[in-house]
C-alpha cells in the first residue's frame, strides 16, 4: 500500500469519492497552522517539481535543503520526506502564523489533509481509497461545512497532481508485488535522481554514456532538455526498465553487447 502521509491518528476507515464529512479550515480558526508540525510528509516526484521551482532552486539545493531520505522497507526504494525544522516544536520550514508561505504550490498530502489517500494494487488493478485523518488538535471537524470527499478534491486542485504521480505510485506498488526482489544501491541511487533530483537526472542524461546506449527520440530529447515534467515521465521509463518492471527502454544496436549504465 502508499500512502503520502504517516498512519499515526488515522480513523481506519475507508471512504470513497461520495463519502460526505463536515469541515472547514482557514486563517480565522483557532487551531490554525496546528496541522503544520511534526508530520511524515512523504514527497512524490511532482510535489519537488513544483516545490523546487516556486523556490527557484535546483532539485539538489531544494533536497539538500529540505528533505530526508529513508528506504523503504517493502519496496527498498528510497522514499523522500519533508524535513521538519530542528526546533522543540518541530514546524513545517514553510509554515508561519500567517500560513504556508509556499500555498499554491503546497504538496498533495497538504492538499489532501485531513483527507488520507492511499493506494492498493489489487489483483484485478489499482485501487485508490481515502481516509479521515482525526487529529486532536484539529478543530475544523467541528464546523459545518459538508464535502465529499470528491469536492474538496475539486477544492484543492489534488487531480493534476494526482494524474502525475499515478505511474510513480504504480511503480513503487509493482515492486513492492515483485516478491521482495532485492533493490541494489546502484538501482536506489538511480530511482532517487530519476524521481527527484531531476536536475541531476538531466545531467546524467546528456552529460554521460547514457545517448550511446539507449534509443531515445529526437523529440523528447529536445523536451526534456528544458520541461521538468517530461523528464519526470522519462525517468519513469527509465526506472522500470532498469528496475526490471517492464521492457520500456530500447538499447541501441552498438550498446547490446555491452553493459547499460547504471
Ligand atoms: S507545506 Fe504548507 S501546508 Fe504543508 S505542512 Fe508545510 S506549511 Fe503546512
Ligand atoms: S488543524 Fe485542521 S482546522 Fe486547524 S488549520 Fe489545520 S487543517 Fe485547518
Amino acid at each position: 500500500m502508499y500512502t503520502a502521509y504517516s498512519m499515526r491518528d488515522v480513523k481506519p476507515v475507508k471512504l470513497s469519492l461520495n463519502s460526505k464529512f463536515r469541515f472547514k479550515c482557514g486563517p480565522g480558526i483557532s487551531c490554525y497552522t496546528k496541522c503544520c508540525s511534526r508530520i511524515n510528509l512523504i514527497l512524490t516526484p511532482y510535489d519537488i517539481i513544483r516545490l523546487k521551482q516556486c523556490l527557484g532552486l535546483s532539485s539538489g539545493e531544494f533536497l539538500r535543503q529540505y528533505t530526508r531520505e529513508e528506504i523503504e522497507e517493502r519496496s527498498g526504494l528510497p522514499i523522500v520526506f519533508l524535513k521538519m525544522r530542528e526546533d522543540q516544536d518541530n514546524l513545517c520550514p514553510f509554515v508561519t502564523p500567517e500560513g504556508c508561505t509556499i500555498y499554491a504550490d503546497r504538496p498533495a498530502a497538504c492538499r489532501y489533509y485531513p483527507i488520507g489517500q492511499g493506494t492498493l494494487q489489487l489483483e484485478e488493478g489499482i485501487e485508490e481509497f481515502y481516509f479521515l485523518i482525526t487529529e486532536k488538535h484539529c478543530l475544523g471537524f467541528q464546523e459545518d461545512h459538508l464535502w465529499t470527499v470528491e469536492s474538496w478534491r475539486n477544492d484543492q486542485g489534488v487531480a493534476q497532481y494526482d494524474e502525475l504521480n499515478a505511474e510513480w505510485k504504480a511503480m513503487m506498488l509493482r515492486r513492492d508485488a515483485q516478491s521482495r526482489k532485492e533493490v541494489d544501491p546502484k538501482q536506489q541511487t538511480m530511482f532517487y535522481m530519476a524521481s527527484y533530483d531531476l536536475d541531476s537526472f538531466r545531467r546524467y542524461i546528456f552529460e554521460s554514456r547514457f545517448l550511446e546506449v539507449f534509443e531515445v527520440d529526437p523529440e523528447t530529447l529536445t523536451v526534456i532538455k528544458t520541461d521538468d515534467v517530461a523528464l519526470m515521465k522519462f525517468g519513469q521509463q527509465y526506472l522500470k526498465y532498469i528496475l526490471m518492471i517492464e521492457e520500456s527502454m530500447k538499447l541501441k544496436e552498438a550498446a547490446l553487447a555491452a553493459p547499460a549504465p547504471q
